[in-house]
């Protein structure tokens, strides 16, 4: 009797902290309330811990307190000196980490299942493993790579091998195979071999997989792995009879997926298109390289340019990736409001894409005080941009590349971009005429209205605002 009210303070815990899940992942949809979800997120995350230390399961403390000191001590040492243009590469990181444990659980239990079950319940709790396992494979080494994309270390141009389908679809079918082993294995050293190998080819699949995807299709990958990560933890929880594991991988697997369905939407891409790779980058040097010239660009000088913002009365600022790196969110804000004083109708335009994280840009202005009402969406802003006197492009390449409409053999044919060259004129404030992270060119910065203020991004909106008057 004791020992279920004990367990029914437990499960009442683990459903508060569903329930808190739910809320966080509500207010993390508007800008206005993300901090709110966020308290949620935590709050949720807090109780969910402290209500799994006290399962009647746990006979020592003292294998769970060493790890998770040293485990929190690491992340909060990360978390804490991480840049804002290295987040991406630390979330990338940490789905790694759920891929890995989820084939670390999946082994343990395996090992552990000696006797436990028989019939039905074991040909479930062996399924529960295997795809448990297979699916922490794939996202443990794809997460991986993955960092290694977004950090430089691996190049985003997209690797394909030669017969890359046929040798994922021998992988597929090896892997069915050596699964009805598994279940059938008669003890555990049988299955374990089949295990073992499944593991492996779903190691190097990971690997494939996301080597062969291109550079504009790496939001929809991340995207992908945050919901493969949310899936492995589910399978985790099916393993260990942990129904709030369960909650939560499925609701980050289903949020991840449907992320990557936006994703997928605003590149106007096929999720199929996208496994199969090789989007963006094909006729180019590598991600940041220096793109071969298409004409003459014009440079304007700060003293130029400064002039011009004098005389607008309307500008839209498209951010990008160029601004997290010199961090000019802060300047980008105070030009903002000292335009907006002189009655300048002043927005900004945010790509979906943006950046190196779905919401990057946002995250940026926000932190900068940015008032969100003047912060619009790619399609909320398109139509806007031939009425508009100028618009200054910061630290953004890819999605400003009209390639992507002009060029329909093009590596980024039909993805939608911000149509910036529509406005009467453009300013493009880069250090230098190197392309994004798609490694493309940008015929952008050859047209007759637009002009290059070459320079790190903050040096140049701070000179720009010395120049108004
Ligand atoms: P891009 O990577 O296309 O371009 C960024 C530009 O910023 C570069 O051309 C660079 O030029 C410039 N830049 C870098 N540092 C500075 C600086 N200090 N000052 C001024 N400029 C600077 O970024 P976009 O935001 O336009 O596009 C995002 C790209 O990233 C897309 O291809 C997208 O698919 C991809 N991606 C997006 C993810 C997401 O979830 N949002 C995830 C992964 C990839 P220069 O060196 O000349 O200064």
């Amino acid at each position: 009797m004791e020992v279920s009210a004990y367990q029914g303070a437990i499960t009442g815990a683990y459903i508060i902290a569903s329930i808190l899940f739910i809320l966080s992942l509500g207010g993390l949809s508007h800008q206005e309330s993300a901090r709110r979800g966020n308290v949620f997120g935590m709050a949720g995350m807090a109780i969910a811990i402290v209500a799994t230390a006290f399962h009647e399961s746990i006979e020592s403390y003292v294998y769970i307190l060493i790890p998770m000191l040293l485990g929190g001590a690491v992340g909060a040492w990360r978390a804490s000196r991480v840049q804002m243009t290295q987040m991406p590469e630390l979330v990338a990181l940490l789905h790694s980490f759920v891929g890995l444990a989820a084939v670390l659980v999946g082994f343990s239990s395996y090992l552990g299942s000696e006797g436990l079950y028989s019939g039905a319940e074991k040909v479930v709790h062996e399924v529960e493993i295997y795809l448990g396992i297979l699916i922490g494979a794939v996202t443990f080494t794809g997460s991986v790579i993955a960092f290694g994309k977004l950090n430089g270390f691996i190049t985003s141009k997209p690797m394909m091998f030669p017969g890359r389908h046929l040798v994922n679809l021998a992988g597929l079918l090896i892997c069915i195979w050596y699964g009805h082993d598994f279940i059938r294995a008669a003890d555990i050293p049988h299955g374990m071999t089949a295990l073992v190998i499944m593991t492996v080819i779903a190691l190097l699949f990971g690997v494939h997989m996301v080597m062969a995807i291109g550079g504009a299709d790496m939001p929809v990958v991340i995207s992908m792995l945050n919901s493969y990560s949310g899936w492995a933890a589910a399978a985790t929880g099916f393993m260990l009879s942990n129904d709030l594991l369960i909650v939560t991988g499925a609701l980050v697997g289903s949020s991840g997926a449907i992320l990557s369905y936006i994703m997928c939407r605003a590149m106007n891409r096929k999720f199929v298109s996208v496994i199969m790779g090789g989007f963006g980058g094909q006729t180019a040097s590598s991600g940041g390289g220096q793109a071969d010239h298409q004409g003459t660009a014009v440079e304007i000088s700060q003293d130029e340019c400064g002039a011009s913002l004098n005389n607008i009365r309307s500008l839209v600022i498209v951010p990008g990736y160029g601004m997290a790196v010199a961090h000019a969110q802060h300047a980008v804000y105070e030009l903002t409001r000292r335009l907006r004083e002189k009655g300048v109708n002043v927005r900004f335009a945010i790509h979906p894409v943006a950046g190196r994280m779905p919401g990057h840009m946002n995250v940026l202005l926000a932190e900068a005080r940015v008032p969100y009402d003047i912060v619009l969406e790619m399609d909320e802003i398109q139509e806007d941009l031939p009425a508009t006197d100028m618009v200054m492009v910061i630290g953004a390449n890819d999605i400003v590349n009209p390639s992507a409409i002009e060029d329909p053999e093009g590596p980024i044919a039909g993805m939608p971009v911000i149509e910036a060259w529509n406005a009467r004129e453009v300013i493009v404030l880069k250090r230098s005429m190197a392309s994004g992270y798609a490694g493309i060119e940008n015929p952008l910065f050859f047209k007759p209205n637009t002009k290059m203020l070459f320079g790190d991004a903050r040096d140049s909106i701070e000179g720009l605002i010395a120049h108004l008057i």
